[in-house]
């Protein structure tokens, strides 16, 4: 973790608040206690971010619609950067492909400070984007990690086309098609689609894969602290369809 998500973290949450995270996240807390020290708890930087799961999720589709429709809010960039300054408390964790086409924040309409997105091509969970999740939920109480995919997905076809000829992609890239295989294997023999098929399934494995994290992401699930969903976006409209 850089100096300064060490530092945000210390002004966001007090040590007695993360400490009582959930059990299996107590050492998460004790970690960033320590770094704490004895600063005050201060208020959230952005105190409409503060939200349940499900308003989360309802935010960020009203968002979508608003994007969809073309009538996006004006963001405040200079009075957002002041107030964030110092501290962050996003509203929802996005886990998306790179593809340069999907912008979340555009997509969901949100300001600076509202989404902690995690991006990689084919969008699925990897050691690295668990454990920024990871920090997401237990330092900084995001209340909702949406997984998004999007038609037409070069990596997911990437990996099928790999799959299918039994090539090996140049470079590091093979690392990609092992991450999205297991969703391509699954639907190979349904006939159809292919590539959306495994660009659906690809993401309902990586929400199923999240949820199931131990030892943080699943208890705060299981506490109800945390919801895990899968959505698809639309290159052509820019529409968010839920998956899961
Ligand atoms: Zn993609």
């Amino acid at each position: 973790m850089c100096e300064m998500c060490r530092q945000n973290s210390i002004h966001r949450f007090g040590p007695s608040r993360r400490s009582m995270l959930f059990g299996a996240a107590s050492t998460v807390g004790l970690l960033f206690a320590n770094v704490a020290g004895a600063k005050e708890m201060k208020t959230p930087p952005k105190p409409q971010n503060v939200l349940s799961p499900d308003a989360s999720l309802e935010r960020l589709m009203k968002g979508n619609a608003r994007y969809v429709e073309g009538v996006s809010l004006r963001h405040d960039f200079k009075h957002e950067r002041e107030a964030l300054a110092s501290g962050q408390n996003p509203y929802a964790a996005i886990l998306s492909c790179a593809d340069s086409r999907i912008a979340p924040e555009y997509a969901f309409d949100s300001g600076r400070g509202d989404l902690f997105v995690c991006r990689v091509a084919g969008n699925f969970a990897n050691t690295e984007s668990i454990a920024s999740l990871e920090y997401a939920v237990a330092v900084l109480n995001v209340p909702l990690i949406l997984v998004l995919g999007h038609d037409s997905c070069g990596a997911v076809d990437a990996a099928i086309k790999s799959l299918k000829d039994d090539t090996t992609l140049p470079g590091h890239m093979p690392s990609l098609v092992t991450g999205i295989a297991p969703a391509v294997k699954a639907v190979s023999q349904q006939g159809g689609d292919t590539l959306s098929k495994a660009i659906r399934q690809n993401v309902v494995d990586t929400v199923a894969k999240l949820s199931s994290a131990t030892p943080i992401l699943n208890a705060a699930v299981e506490q109800g602290k945390l919801k895990v969903a899968g959505s698809i976006y639309r290159l052509g409209d820019g529409r968010v369809d839920m998956v899961s």
